[in-house]
């Protein structure tokens, strides 16, 4: 028998990680190498190589929410969206920017209602996007309705300084 197996199909070669896998991988912006960043962990991502902090943005739904989210040893801001829904698409890309402008303050975790009717009623979801800042599991702000990437920034700031004391202060509480 000579049946070569030379046809077998390569999947998709260097793409993102198979599904199922609660990790994405993430350049490093400061030396470039490639991360592996787990949607749950202590702490928080940092670069194998400088030690940099990443950026970390993870997707959670009803059953792995309190893990992903509630649990973080960061602020955590959540993207409650929908497939259907336009304004998402302009927003989550503004979120995904503010993570990694915020990397090592803050952790992006996108909800897709659908999937998570769980957390829809839980926080009461009548309009997507829903956006909101928990920080160990507490609310600490919210806004619904797409807003432009300038608007979500200063307000993602304005929350973690509310919630942190004044951002610009350097000292720390002893
Ligand atoms: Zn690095």
């Amino acid at each position: 028998m000579s049946t070569s197996q030379e046809g077998r199909a390569h999947s998709g070669g260097r793409g993102p990680d198979g599904a199922g896998t609660s990790a994405r991988t993430v350049s490093c912006a400061h030396c470039g190498r490639t991360n592996r960043v787990p949607a749950a962990a202590q702490g928080s991502p940092r670069c194998g190589n400088c030690r940099a902090p990443l950026p970390w943005i993870a997707e959670a739904g009803d059953a792995d929410f309190g893990e992903i989210a509630e649990q973080a040893s960061l602020p955590v801001l959540v993207d409650l969206w929908a497939t259907w829904c336009g304004p998402c698409r302009m927003v989550s890309p503004a979120l995904e920017q503010v993570a990694e402008r915020l990397a090592g303050r803050i952790k992006l975790v996108k909800v897709d209602i659908d999937k998570s009717p769980g957390l829809a009623r839980r926080f009461e979801v009548q309009a997507v996007p829903t956006l909101l800042i928990l920080d160990q599991g507490r609310q600490v702000a919210r806004q619904t309705g797409a807003a432009p990437a300038n608007a979500l920034r200063q307000w993602v700031d304005e929350s973690l300084s509310a919630s942190h004391g004044p951002a610009h202060s350097a000292s720390r509480r002893p």
